[in-house]
């Protein structure tokens, strides 16, 4: 009997523990699949959010690598933690200098000494950083404290900005300063010189006092020569030299020229050939053409040899253009010097300029002439065996435009 009763109510125990079992696993892998679920999600989060923050420092970078201005961003650590494009560039950066400290990564103390300070006032601070022995360059260089979107500190922001041609302008406008006064000086310190001389009586024959007003008179002419080559290359230089252009016979300017300067060759016993073809031309400002033409003979018959040969040359070059020469067989110009002539108060051999009537400029303006009709100039030459001035120019407008 007791049997009879024990075995259906085990059969319904073992039911309720197997329906238990199964709610239990039902429940168990429904948690497990929630987990995974979630789990799953939570990295798919974590790929998008890593995702976008690349985004975001790619757009950064490429933000920054867009500006001409260096960018620094060194972090709290003194570390160096972001460097645009730029900044490699103007440093000559070649190696990843991230994570390294900004005195050892770009061996520059003055850089250490105004994050130190940045850090300690919090203020903005500039310098002027003179880069020219290493990598040639002068830099304005901004420290500022750099501040997360929360007001936090995120660290300090360096911004390089490239002073080199400011400077290279400030100094070439400084020499010349300097060697207009001192172009000026020696003249009107001798033209003082002999007029006091005259005053005090100082000449004792009409002979010595003729020879003074001609020293006089000769430096004045030198001061007036100055004066109007600084006025050429003011003009040339303030772009103010609109050109008149025409179609121009090269050979008749060249002759016309060479016509005036014939009292001038005389005196030195140089003889002037002009080899050129009447048919060349060029489309170029004849006034501003007879002025190359002057200043490339005139050097021609004072730094060539006495009893010498000019020679006046041109020849068309493919591409409607033509080429011109003035060669001399005098001395020649030294190679150091060759390029060097085309700036202004370079002269190779000073005194013999100043002996001359040379101001030093007459290349200079030769340059800015040629240069403002698109054509080149430079110079050939054979020490001892004299030298050819040469220079380019448009043949017709559709080449000059
Ligand atoms: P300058 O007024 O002194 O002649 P330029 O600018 O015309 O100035 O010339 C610059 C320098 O180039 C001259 O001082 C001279 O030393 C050199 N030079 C120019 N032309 C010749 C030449 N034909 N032969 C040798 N040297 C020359």
């Amino acid at each position: 009997m007791t049997a009879i009763l024990l075995l259906p109510l085990l059969s319904l125990a073992g039911g309720v523990a197997m329906w238990c079992f199964w709610l239990w696993r039902r429940e168990r892998s429904r948690h497990l699949s929630d987990r995974d679920e979630w789990r799953r999600s939570f990295s798919r989060l974590s790929e998008e959010k890593e995702a976008l923050s690349n985004q975001e420092r790619g757009r950064q970078q490429t933000l920054f690598d867009g500006m001409v201005e260096g960018v620094l961003l060194v972090g709290p650590d003194g570390r160096i933690e972001f460097l645009n494009l730029s900044l490699k560039r103007l440093l000559g950066l070649v190696t990843d200098v991230r994570g390294r400290s900004v005195e050892a990564a770009l061996g520059r103390p003055e850089l250490g000494e105004m994050l130190k300070r940045v850090d300690a006032d919090g203020q903005m601070i500039g310098l002027e950083l003179d880069l020219t022995s290493s990598v040639g360059r002068f830099l304005q260089v901004n420290a500022s404290v750099f501040t997360a979107p929360d007001g936090g500190r995120r660290g300090t922001l360096f911004v390089f900005h490239d002073l080199t041609r400011m400077k290279q302008f400030e100094n070439s406008r400084r020499d010349f300063v300097a060697n207009v006064s001192h172009e000026l000086r020696t003249p009107l310190t001798l033209i003082k010189g002999f007029v006091q001389t005259l005053l005090e009586g100082g000449a004792e024959t009409k002979e010595d006092e003729a020879r003074y007003l001609q020293t006089v008179a000769k430096h004045t002419d030198r001061l007036t020569f100055l004066i109007e080559d600084l006025l050429s290359i003011a003009r040339l230089e303030g772009g103010e030299a609109a050109l008149n252009r025409h179609p121009i016979r090269l050979q008749e300017i060249a002759a016309r020229v060479a016509a005036d300067l014939a009292p001038r060759a005389l005196e030195r016993r140089v003889t002037i050939v002009n080899e050129m073809s009447g048919t060349l031309e060029g489309w170029a400002d004849g006034d501003r053409l007879e002025q190359v033409w002057l200043n490339l003979i005139e050097n021609a018959i004072k730094y060539g040899r006495d009893g010498g040969r000019i020679t006046l040359g041109g020849r068309v070059l493919p591409e409607n253009r033509v080429e011109c020469w003035v060669r001399d067989d005098g001395p020649g110009v030294p190679p150091e010097s060759r390029d060097r002539v085309f700036e202004r108060f370079y002269r190779v051999d000073r005194a013999r300029s100043r002996e001359r009537g040379g101001t030093g400029l007459g290349l200079s303006i030769v340059k800015h002439i040629i240069n403002a009709h698109g054509g080149q100039v430079w110079v050939q030459s054979e020490l001892g065996h004299g030298s050819a001035f040469f220079f380019t120019l448009p043949q017709s407008a559709e080449a000059g435009g």
